[in-house]
């Protein structure tokens, strides 16, 4: 799968439901209506949809939602996808998750093939990680994290760097990262979906994180790359990473080489973009996959160049679907 613009296209990320067991403020708003289950696929399409994107060259998976251990039975899709990269067929499964069923799943992701894992953490202060979260519990998704660092997965954590609500925790934060071996990535808050806040309240730029941690830390910039948006430094003191996703700051537009499916089937060929092609039909019209791969290889020949997000306290938000519905 090549563009337009001659990138190729090999990770899929795919949104296995966008139910969560958490409401974090810059993603969802308190009183979420989540989609009807009829309209999700079930776990056996899902598993034919990333089937079809390995044909066409996919090498690279990553699960997200909502919340993707939240779906039940999800640990089936997850240990038939690892067989994929046991055959060959695929070079990594990961996934992205708020931490709080990994307590429970750390070990079965380890036996499936899941090398490593980003954790969303924003706050390692159980107040400040309840009010983030509306209503999350801290010390469960610590004992998550430390359940997957015992499995041997490699964590990542992400945290979003927000104005007022976590920004003097950063030094701690990588110190705490540093200590455990876990590289870190901030993520500036990005103006995706109605969450009934200020956006430009939240929003906090990355070049002035950068700049603080700087007081502190010996940071140097590596040419290391995910083929994503993060741009990654080393720090000296803990010699770990710190890894910068700044879409409001920095096109990143150029290198991407992903795209985006629902829990509906509904494949987004950019994050920061309304344009979108429905799978579902396809996949559903016929056991075959002839259509579904047609359909695949018509919307990748209209993958946007790139996109433009502006933060602006009266606009809407640009893209009015929720991350959880995307994915992140
Ligand atoms: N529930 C999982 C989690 O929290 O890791 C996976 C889905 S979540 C939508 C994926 C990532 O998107 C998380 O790291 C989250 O912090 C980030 N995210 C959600 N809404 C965002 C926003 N408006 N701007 C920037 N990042 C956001
Ligand atoms: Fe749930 Fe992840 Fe969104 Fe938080 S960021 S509400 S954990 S989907």
């Amino acid at each position: 799968m090549i563009d337009p613009f001659g990138r190729r296209v090999t990770y899929l990320r795919v949104s296995v439901t966008d139910r969560c067991d958490l409401r974090c403020v810059y993603c969802m708003g308190e009183d979420m209506h989540f989609l009807p289950r009829e309209d999700v696929l079930s776990l056996e399409e899902l598993e034919r949809l990333c089937g079809a994107f390995i044909r066409l060259g996919v090498r690279k998976i990553r699960l997200t939602g909502g919340e993707p251990l939240v779906r039940r039975n999800v640990m089936s899709l997850i240990t038939n996808l690892g067989r994929r990269m046991a055959d060959g067929a695929l070079d990594e499964l990961t996934l992205t998750t708020n931490g709080t069923q990994l307590a429970k799943y750390a070990g079965d992701l380890a036996r499936a093939g899941v090398r490593r894992i980003n954790v969303s953490l924003d706050s390692l202060d159980p107040e400040r990680f309840r009010a983030i979260t509306r209503w999350g519990k801290l010390e469960q998704v610590i004992e998550g994290i430390m359940a997957a660092k015992a499995a041997g997965l490699a964590v990542k954590i992400n945290t979003v760097a927000l104005k007022g609500a976590n920004e003097d925790e950063f030094d701690h934060l990588v110190d705490w990262c540093g200590g455990h071996g876990f590289d870190l990535t901030f993520i500036e808050t990005m103006p995706v979906g109605e969450v009934h806040a200020d956006r430009t309240e939240q929003y906090l730029p990355l070049s002035l994180v950068r700049q603080r941690l700087e007081r502190r830390w010996t940071l140097s910039d590596t040419d290391f790359c995910t083929g994503g948006p993060s741009r990654y430094v080393s720090v000296a003191e803990t010699g770990r990473r710190i890894g910068f996703i700044t879409p409001m700051t920095h096109n990143f537009c150029e290198s991407c080489n992903r795209v985006r499916v629902t829990c509906t089937g509904t494949l987004f060929m950019c994050l920061g973009r309304e344009d979108a092609a429905d799978l579902r039909a396809p996949l559903r019209a016929s056991e075959s996959d002839s259509l579904l791969e047609t359909a695949v290889a018509e919307a990748i020949a209209r993958k946007p160049k790139g996109h433009d997000f502006v933060i602006d306290r009266d606009a809407h938000p640009e893209v009015t679907r929720h991350m959880s519905v995307t994915g992140g």
